[in-house]
Formats: structure tokens, sequence, C-alpha cells
């Protein structure tokens, strides 16, 4: 079986087991053994909560550096739009991307003009009969993987668009292809600029059987510091930017919903939120809806843990910004609104793994429930996560997998109880 890797980490030496991380981790991947936090790869989706939440800064992102693109001839840079809301004051996009230039890449492929491209197609998308609506984004990569361990019935309701960044990695080494002929593929390398880990998570491991084109994924915070040294203002700066309002609006919930022109839409933001959406979802209590966008980061992607500014802040920035803009510089001609390219599309979703699902044989998973329903009408009952799970039903669970035991509970341990 294929093992994930993931992009958050613990630092056991930092942790001291206060169990906060564990309270709010969304698909209950986290126990306390042994006085430290313990993640499960198998259930863990990357999104970031428990980095937020730690008050120890245990837990952290990890990340490329900017040095391994040392190994390209040509280096390309791949902006997230949140990269955009990061500085104050700022006019024209320009500025960022002419610092990138400065700061040692060869060439900039905004990902605001692939996300305006990726739009224009989602709308053919939605007009493609037999398409199950509502159709869910696949954009933010901690949404996909939620819905393969909690919602696996929704799975046939996500696009099967690459999201812009993949996007942007294809038509950027296409261009610089084109442009240096006596380069090859392997010399081009590819580096997105990330507000988020679940996105350098998706670059490890892909999308199914499909690879990521993107080479290096490094973090707005990394990048930040090393432009704001770079840009300066200058009335002469060479025009560069090739996106508008849309792809930029991407950057912030409801950016990419507003971008497919249909009223019939909605858009969550925030972990908590967009569990209840995919709830509503899946009990059918949602009106009729052609498009759900869904944003595990509150704000959206301004909201990644691998951005500098709050995020609050950097949506208000963006406003302004796009008050300059036009609409869009990627509208589609005639000929290329006839069909999806390929190089848009995937085929296949990753094989999903409920996390509901106890065992592969049905007859041993219905036994399991029944343990579990015994031994958790003799729990507590108020999730107190003294035991190191973080619900007493998720506790009885681990006892019948063989990971727990009754004693662990302070309820069921005569010693603790000061029986013993
Ligand atoms: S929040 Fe989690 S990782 Fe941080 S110190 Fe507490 S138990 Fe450890
Ligand atoms: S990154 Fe999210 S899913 Fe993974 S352990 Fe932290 S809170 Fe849980």
């Amino acid at each position: 079986m294929h093992t994930y890797e993931h992009s958050v980490l613990l630092d056991p030496d930092k942790c001291t087991g206060c169990t906060t991380c564990l309270r709010h981790c969304p698909t209950e991947a986290i126990r306390i053994k042994d006085g430290h936090a313990v993640i499960n790869d198998a259930r863990c989706i990357d999104c970031g909560e428990c980095i937020r939440m730690c008050p120890h800064k245990a837990k952290r992102a990890v990340c490329s550096s900017l040095q391994n693109m040392g190994r390209f001839k040509w280096k390309i840079a791949l902006p997230a739009p949140a990269l955009y809301g990061q500085f104050d004051n700022l006019e024209d996009i320009d500025y960022v991307l002419d610092g990138l230039l400065k700061i040692g890449f060869d060439d900039v492929y905004e990902v605001a003009k692939a996300a305006e491209l990726v739009s224009a197609y989602t709308r053919l998308y939605l007009k493609t009969d037999g398409v199950k609506k509502p159709v869910i984004s696949s954009a933010c990569p901690v949404v996909v993987r939620l819905i393969g361990l909690r919602f696996p019935s929704l799975a046939d309701n996500i696009i099967h668009m690459l999201p812009p960044m993949e996007v942007a990695a294809g038509l950027a080494k296409e261009r610089a292809l084109k442009q240096h002929p006596e380069l090859s593929d392997e010399d081009i390398g590819v580096c997105f600029i990330s507000p988020c880990p679940a996105k350098v998570s998706y670059v490890k491991n892909g999308f199914a059987d499909y690879k990521s084109r993107v080479d290096e994924v490094v973090s707005i915070s990394e990048i930040y510091f090393m432009l704001i040294s770079e840009m300066k203002l200058d009335a002469n700066i060479k025009s560069l930017s090739e996106s508008g309002m849309l792809g930029i609006g991407w950057a912030r919930s409801g950016g990419e919903a507003t971008a497919i022109f249909n009223q019939d839409y909605l858009a969550a933001d925030g972990i908590d939120n967009v569990i209840k959406v995919l709830d509503q979802i899946e009990n059918g209590n949602i009106p009729p809806l052609e498009f759900i966008e869904l944003n595990a980061c509150t704000g959206g992607c301004v909201g990644g843990v691998m951005t500098i500014q709050n995020p609050f802040i950097s949506k208000s920035r963006l406003v302004s910004l796009r008050r300059f803009l036009p609409v869009s510089q990627n509208f589609l001609s005639k000929e290329e609104s006839e069909y999806i390219p390929e190089s848009y599309l995937f085929d296949e979703l990753p094989e999903y793994h409920p996390i509901s699902r106890l065992s592969d044989s049905m007859a041993e998973s219905m036994r399991m429930m029944a343990d579990i329903q015994k031994i958790k009408g003799n729990l507590p009952g108020i999730d107190c996560g003294a035991c190191g799970a973080p619900s007493c039903r998720a506790f009885a669970e681990d006892i019948v997998k063989g990971t727990a035991r009754l004693s662990d509970c302070v309820f069921n341990n005569p010693k603790r109880k000061g029986e013993g």
C-alpha cells in the first residue's frame, strides 16, 4: 500500500502532552502516548490545525528550501496568489514578480494566471452532461483528502480538474521549452511558493497515479523576507503580470466560486465549516447547487499556516489591489472553449481508506462495532482526553483495535482512582 508522505511534523522535545491539539484535530488523528502527541499518518490530512493550536509550537510544517532549486539550469517561480496579500501598500503585482527575478528565479509563472484558465474550463465542465452535482472544487488538497477519509460517498462530486498550481507548472515548463529550445526537460525546475503544508504533501504524493509537475515547494514565509529586501519602487518597472481580478480572487474564500459566473454556488472556509457543509451534502440537506468551493483554512488560502500576515488583513489588501486590475487576462478563444484539454484533467481519484472502516471483513467490522458500543457504554462519556484519545468513543475504538487499554481511563483504573 502506498504510504502518504506528510508535511506536518511534531517536535517531541517541545510537546508537553497538553492535549490542545488532540481536541482540535478534525480527523481524530492525534493521541497522547507517554506524555507526547503522536500523529496517525493514515488519518492526518495536513490541515495544519494542530500547528495553529499548539501553545508550545511543537508542531511545524516541513517544506523545501530555496537552495534545492540550485540543481536546475532554469528556475521558474510559481507564486500562489496569496503571496500578493502579504505586503503593505502593494499597488502593483509587478513589484512582487520583479522581486522574484531579483532573488534568483529566471522566470515567473503566476498561479493566478493558471487559475483564470481553470475557472474558464470549470465553466465548461459544469455544462457537461452527466457531471454529478453539486460539483466540489479539487483545489484544496485538505478537502480532497478529508472527503476520502470521512465522506467517501462524495468522491464522485469532486471536479476532475487539476488545481491551478499543477496547471501552472505544466504551462510554465512548456513556455520555457518553447522560448529556450537549448534547454531540456531536466534543466527546468518549477518551484511553488505555498501558503500551506497540504500543498507540500500534494506535491510529494500526487493524486493517485498522477505525479506532480512541481519540483519544489517553499513557504510564503521564507520567500517574504527575501522579497522585501529586493522590492523597490520603480516607475519604469517591467510589466510582468498576466492575471486579473478573477485569478487573484482565488487567494480568498469565495474567489474560485465567483469566477464560475453562476449564482448557484456555496463557498465555505475553516475546517469546522467545511465539515458541516460536507455533512449536509451527504445527508441531502442542502438546496440544489451547481458548485461548492471549500477551503480548509479560515479566509481561504490567505489563512494558510505558511503565510506571514493575518488572513483578514491579507483579504482586505487583495480587495484594494484587485480594484486596479482587469477582470481577467485569460479568457478562452472560441476554439479553446470547445473542449477541456487533457492536460487540465486527472482521471482517477486516489484509492480511499475511510476512517470509519474498521476491517476489510464486514463480519469483523460489525463485531468490532458492537464491542466499541459495549465499551463506550462503560465509559464516563465526558470526553476528558485524560486517556490520550480525543473522545470516549475514539478511546473505545482504540481498545478494540488493541492500541489502548481500559486501564488508561482514569475512571476505570483502580490505582488512579485511589482504590489500589
Ligand atoms: S498542543 Fe499537542 S503538540 Fe502541542 S504541546 Fe500540546 S499535546 Fe503537544
Ligand atoms: S495536520 Fe490536521 S489532521 Fe493532521 S494531525 Fe494536525 S490537526 Fe490532525
